[in-house]
Order: C-alpha cells, then structure tokens, then sequence
C-alpha cells in the first residue's frame, strides 16, 4: 500500500526546537539520576512498574527544568512565555503536580497532566491555554521519569505487552533493528524500549494477517507507518536493519511529524494516546 504525498520526505520545521527541548530534557535526567539515586533492586513487573510505585521528584529541579524549557520555548515563540509562573510556583505546588498527576486514574499521562493542572487552577495562574501548559510542564516532567527508567536496569527479554513496563504509555514509534530485524518499540514519556512482534498491534494485540497495513512514502524507503485495520491506531517505524545501530527514537519522532500528519488526514490515530480516543482499552 503506497500513500501520497510524493517526493523526499523533509525533516520537521519544529524538529531545532524539538531536538533543543530534548537536550535539556536528556541533561537534566542525568541530574536527576545524580541527585535523586534509587537503590539497586529487582522490580517485579505485574502491568507496568508506576501504577503502583512514583517517581523520584524534586521541586527545585523541576523549577531548573522548568526555567530552561521556558526560556526555550520564549526564543522560538516571544507569545509562550511560562517564566513568570515557573520562576514563582511553590515547593509545594510542584510536589502536588507531581502527585496529582501520578495518583490520577487516567492513564495517558497527556490527559493526566491536564486534569491535575485543572483540579489545581494552575490555569488560573497562566493566560496561556491549559492545554499548552499542561503540555509544558509534562516536557518538565519526562527527566524525572526518564531518570526512574534509567535506574530501573530492567531486563525486558519477556516483555511482551504494547505498552511501556515502566510508565504504562503507549509507543508512538519503533524501529527494526540491525542484525535481526526485531522490531523495537519505544516510550514516548520514559524512553524505555522493548521488543515486540512486527506482526501484531500493541493497542488492540490483533495478529490478524492482512489487519497489519503498511503505508510508505514514496522516496523514503526506510520510514512507514503501520497502521491497524482493526483498532484504526499507527505506529511509525523506522527500518535499521541495513544501519550500524538502531536509531534514536526521540528525535526520529521529531523528525517525522509529517508522517503523523499524513496518517492523521488518512483518519488513522497514534498508538500512543488510545485513552484519548478510546475509554475500553486494556
Ligand atoms: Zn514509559
Ligand atoms: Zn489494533
């Protein structure tokens, strides 16, 4: 199955930001893991590890978090200013976002962060759109997370779920891996990856033959999209198996936004966030 539009695919006109945004994302969970260490054990995985632990959090790093995504964010867009809120919010709002946002029942973390900001008014506080700032502070909150996964050292040779065993989140994309041919799914949230068949769906698990459709680009031979004909969910995957070594996940999300916005216009919808559009999954 071939799919428009024609030509070279091109990277992302966000993709500076986005690879900026993760830089300071990915310096400050190695502060964290710095300041915050957790003890070497053996978690035992039932259905993912943070439904039932939280992460390691610490108010003042989330506000240097918060603070360089913020003067970021403010380069690119003068409109998007969080430095005032950021600078001023209490230790103890910080820690209750951090708390809120884990003990809420929503699982999709995107939704979560936008009912804690809610029921905290934090809203109040910002003239921006709750849902631009809920967004905001999640981009502050994936260090911490990323740190927990980190430390977790986990061995996922028996995963075997579409969902990510540290944090519960869906993937996004994945990529076929050298040598092998393995398909590696990743966390968008945590960056925890983990093998998973090429053949079945992680949001319905429909091994159907024919349910697992693939679209390419034409002119790119090593990105497509495969989308679900049951679940009507799509994940982006990246063939590696020609390359000296997968590729990094975060930012070949960041580069291949124009592969959502064709499968999006396709009526198709990423696997990552099901709950948003679907209350029965799991
Ligand atoms: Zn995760
Ligand atoms: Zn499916």
């Amino acid at each position: 199955m071939r799919a428009e539009p024609k030509g070279k695919s091109m990277d992302s006109p966000i993709m500076p930001l986005l690879a900026q945004i993760l830089e300071v994302q990915r310096l400050f969970r190695d502060k964290v893991i710095e300041e915050l260490p957790l003890p070497a054990r053996k978690a035992r995985i039932n259905n993912y590890i943070l439904e039932c632990e939280r992460i390691l959090f610490s108010p003042r790093l989330f506000r240097e978090i918060g603070v360089r995504l913020a003067t970021l964010l403010a380069s690119h867009n003068p409109g998007t200013d969080f430095l005032p809120l950021i600078s001023n919010l209490e230790d103890s709002i910080l820690e209750a976002l951090a708390v809120t946002v884990q003990d809420c029942l929503e699982p999709d973390l995107v939704l979560a962060m936008e009912i804690a900001v809610n029921e905290l008014r934090l809203q109040k506080l910002c003239p921006l759109d709750p849902q631009v700032l809920a967004g905001f502070f999640l981009a502050a909150l994936v260090p911490f997370y990323t740190a927990f996964a980190q430390q977790q050292m986990l061995d996922l040779a028996d995963w075997q779920r579409g969902w990510c065993p540290v944090c519960g989140q869906y993937p996004v994309n994945g990529y076929n891996r050298p040598v092998d041919g393995r398909r590696i799914l990743g966390c968008w949230m945590c960056e925890t990856e983990w093998t998973y068949s090429r053949m079945v769906c992680p949001v319905c698990s429909s091994s159907r033959q024919d349910g697992q459709l693939l679209l390419t680009l034409v002119g790119d031979c090593q990105r497509r999209i495969q989308v679900c004909d049951d679940c009507g969910y799509y994940l982006k995957i990246t063939d590696c198996t020609q390359a000296s070594a997968g590729c990094d996940l975060q930012l070949e999300n960041a580069a291949t936004v124009f592969l959502d916005i064709l499968a999006q216009r396709k009526g198709y919808r990423p696997a990552s966030h099901p709950h948003i559009y679907d209350e029965t999954v799991k």
